[in-house]
C-alpha cells in the first residue's frame, strides 16, 4: 500500500520543523526549496557585518534531512499549485503529486512603494543579501581610503532603515565593525567620520518591547556613536541618501532596508482565501480554504488567537506550527480528532552589541545588560541547527570576544551600481 504523500513548501523554520517531526513516521514527505540551504535569519546581520562566515549560519537542507529516510529534499522553485490536481508545479522538473500539502514559503522584502527604495537600499531578507551587503560595507571604506574626499559625499554614511530588532542590532554591530575593527584596518583613514543612522517612524525603536527596554537600546546604541532618528519617515531612496518626511536629507552612499516584509506571492497566487496583506487566512488548525489537505504555517499565513488578532512573524511561531502540522497530519491519516493551533509564548529578544542585550520572557521578566547578553548568545546558539554549526559559531563568538576582531572580512560581490 502506497505511503500518504506530504510536499512541503520551504525549507525555513516552519517547513524544516514539520519535517523533521514527519521523519520517522508512515508517510513519504518531500521538502521543496529554491535554495540547498536554511537560512538562520536572526544572525543574518552577523554575517553582514564580518562576525559569521555565511556557511555557519546556512546549514545544507540534504544534510539536515539525512536521517530521515522518509524525507527527501528538493532543490526547486515552487512556481504554483494545481489544487485540483494536487500537483506541486515547479520550474524544473516534473510536478509533484500530494496527499497533504504544507506551504511554509514565508516573505519576501517589500518597498512599501517608496521610490527608490528597490534600486538604492540594500535588503537584509536572504543570506546573499547579507553578503552583498558585507562586501558594500567593506568597499565603502576602500573607496574612502582610496580617495578621503569621498567621505564628504556620505561614502562612510550608512542609513539604517527600521528600528526593530534587525535594524538596531545591525546599528550595534556597524558601529562596533567601525570602531574596533576597520579603524584599525584603515589607518590612515580618519574612520571616526564614519556614520550609522537609524531611521524609524514611529516615536521609539523596538516596537513589541517594554519602555524599559526601547530606552535601554537607545541609550546603548548611541553610547556606540549610533545617532538614532525616531519619528521620522524615509520619503525616497536615491544614490545619494535618503529624504525624511520633514523635507531634510541625509546623505549617505549606503542605505540599508530593515524594516517591511510582505507574504511570498506564491501565497496570493493560489486563488485561496487572502487577507488585504497577501497572507493566506487560515483557521484554527492552520489549513486553508476549507481543504484539510492543505496547511499553511509561519510568515505566509494569517494565524491568530482570536479572530482581528494575528500572532508575531517570528520563528518560534513558524517551528510550532511545523511541530502542530505535523501532528495533525499523523491525526488525520490514523482517523484521530486534533485539537486547534495554540501558539506558546516563549518571550522575544533583541541584542544591541558587546554585553548588551534586553530580553522579555513570561509572567513580565524583563532582562537587560551582560545577563541579558549571554541569555541571547546561549539561546541562538542553541538554536541554530547542527552540532558543527554551534561549534563554529561558539568558535567565532569566542575569538571576536577576546581579540575584539572580526575574521569574515571578504568582499564577494563585484561593485555594483549603487
Ligand atoms: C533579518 C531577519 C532577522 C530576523 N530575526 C529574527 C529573530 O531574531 N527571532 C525570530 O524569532 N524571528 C526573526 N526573524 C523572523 C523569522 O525569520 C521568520 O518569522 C521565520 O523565518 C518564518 O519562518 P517561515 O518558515 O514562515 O519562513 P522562512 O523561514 O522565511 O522560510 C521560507 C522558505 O521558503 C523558501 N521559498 C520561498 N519561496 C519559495 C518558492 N517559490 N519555492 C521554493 N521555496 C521557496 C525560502 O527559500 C525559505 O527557505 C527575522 C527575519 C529576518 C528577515
Amino acid at each position: 500500500m502506497r505511503l500518504p504523500r506530504v510536499v512541503i513548501v520551504g525549507a525555513g523554520f516552519g517547513g524544516l520543523a514539520a519535517a523533521s517531526a514527519l521523519g520517522g513516521s508512515p508517510v513519504e514527505v518531500t521538502l521543496v526549496d529554491r535554495e540547498n540551504f536554511h537560512t538562520f535569519t536572526p544572525l543574518l546581520y552577523q554575517v553582514a557585518t564580518s562576525g559569521l562566515a555565511p556557511d555557519d549560519i546556512a546549514p545544507n537542507v540534504r544534510g539536515i534531512v539525512q536521517r530521515h529516510a522518509n524525507v527527501e529534499a528538493r532543490m526547486a522553485t515552487v512556481e504554483g499549485v494545481d489544487l485540483e490536481a494536487r500537483h506541486v508545479l515547479l520550474d524544473r522538473g516534473p510536478s509533484i503529486p500530494y496527499d497533504h500539502l504544507v506551504l511554509a514559503a514565508g516573505t519576501v522584502s517589500s518597498d512599501f512603494g517608496i521610490p527608490g527604495v528597490a534600486r538604492h537600499a540594500w535588503p537584509l531578507k536572504t543570506l546573499d543579501d547579507a553578503v552583498r551587503l558585507r562586501s558594500t560595507v567593506l568597499r565603502r571604506f576602500e573607496e574612502a581610503h582610496a580617495d578621503p574626499s569621498r567621505v564628504d559625499d556620505g561614502t562612510l554614511s550608512f542609513v539604517v532603515a527600521g528600528g526593530g530588532p534587525t535594524g538596531v542590532e545591525l546599528c550595534g554591530a556597524l558601529a562596533e565593525l567601525f570602531d574596533n575593527v576597520l579603524a584599525k584596518d584603515f589607518k590612515r583613514l580618519d574612520v571616526s567620520r564614519a556614520r550609522v543612522v537609524l531611521v524609524e517612524m514611529s516615536d521609539h525603536l523596538l516596537g513589541p518591547f517594554s519602555s524599559a527596554s526601547r530606552h535601554e537600546a537607545r541609550v546603548q546604541l548611541e553610547l556606540r556613536g549610533v545617532e538614532v532618528r525616531t519619528g521620522a519617515r524615509i520619503t525616497s531612496v536615491s544614490a545619494d541618501g535618503v529624504t525624511l518626511d520633514n523635507g531634510s536629507t541625509i546623505a549617505a552612499r549606503t542605505v540599508v532596508w530593515a524594516t517591511g516584509v510582505k507574504a511570498n506571492p506564491l501565497g496570493a497566487s493560489l486563488g485561496l482565501p487572502t487577507t488585504h496583506r497577501g497572507e493566506l487566512e487560515v483557521g484554527s488548525d492552520l489549513t486553508v480554504g476549507g481543504r484539510p489537505e492543505i496547511s499553511v504555517i509561519g510568515d505566509l499565513a494569517a494565524a491568530g488567537p482570536r479572530a482581528g488578532e494575528a500572532y508575531p512573524q517570528l520563528a518560534p511561531v513558524a517551528i510550532q506550527g511545523g511541530r502542530y502540522t505535523a501532528r495533525r497530519i499523523l491525526d488525520v491519516e490514523s482517523g484521530r480528532a486534533s485539537r486547534p493551533f495554540r501558539y506558546v509564548d516563549k518571550g522575544i529578544m533583541a541584542t544591541i552589541g558587546r554585553r548588551s542585550a534586553v530580553a522579555e520572557l513570561p509572567f513580565g521578566i524583563r532582562i537587560g545588560g551582560t545577563l541579558g547578553w549571554l541569555s541571547w548568545l546561549g539561546l541562538h546558539l542553541v538554536s541554530l541547527i547542527g552540532f558543527r554549526n554551534r561549534a563554529v559559531v561558539l568558535v567565532d563568538w569566542s575569538w571576536n570576544y577576546m581579540t575584539w576582531d572580526r575574521g569574515n572580512r571578504v568582499i564577494l560581490e563585484p561593485a555594483g551600481d549603487r
